[in-house]
């Protein structure tokens, strides 16, 4: 950068991901970027920024659902063939496979927003 050139906002892809897994603005990390369960936001209420050009779509579904069931589906199918556990073990996982979606999902989406920040791949 040469001199008295403005320097370049930087907007780090780990940081900004990091913020909104939290549920914290990729850009401040103070505002919120979820209001409620999973609704996204239209601008930060800490800094401003302008955060409805960045729909995430089914984009966290889609990563929770894939974290999900490469986690549980092999653990479930191993647990079923034991037959000494019993059925509980296979609803402990079921559950606990549930729990971890409910869990997940807002801050995955929280997350896709700071990846398409950090980006800036706004809606077209
Ligand atoms: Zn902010």
């Amino acid at each position: 950068m040469s001199v008295g050139q403005t320097p370049t906002p930087t907007r780090a892809l780990g940081r900004a991901i990091a913020r909104g897994f939290i549920g914290r603005c990729p850009a401040c990390g103070r505002g919120e970027v979820i209001r409620g369960y999973i609704s996204p936001v239209a601008t930060c209420n800490a800094c401003g920024e302008d955060l409805s050009r960045y729909q995430t779509a089914d984009f966290a579904p889609y990563i929770v659902t894939f974290f999900v069931g490469l986690v549980f589906t092999p653990l479930t199918f191993v647990l079923s063939l034991d037959e000494a556990l019993g059925g509980w073990a296979l609803y402990v996982t079921i559950g606990a496979a549930l729990l971890t979606a409910i869990l997940l999902l807002p801050r995955t989406k929280g997350a896709a927003i700071g990846l398409l920040w950090a980006l800036d791949i706004p809606n077209t």
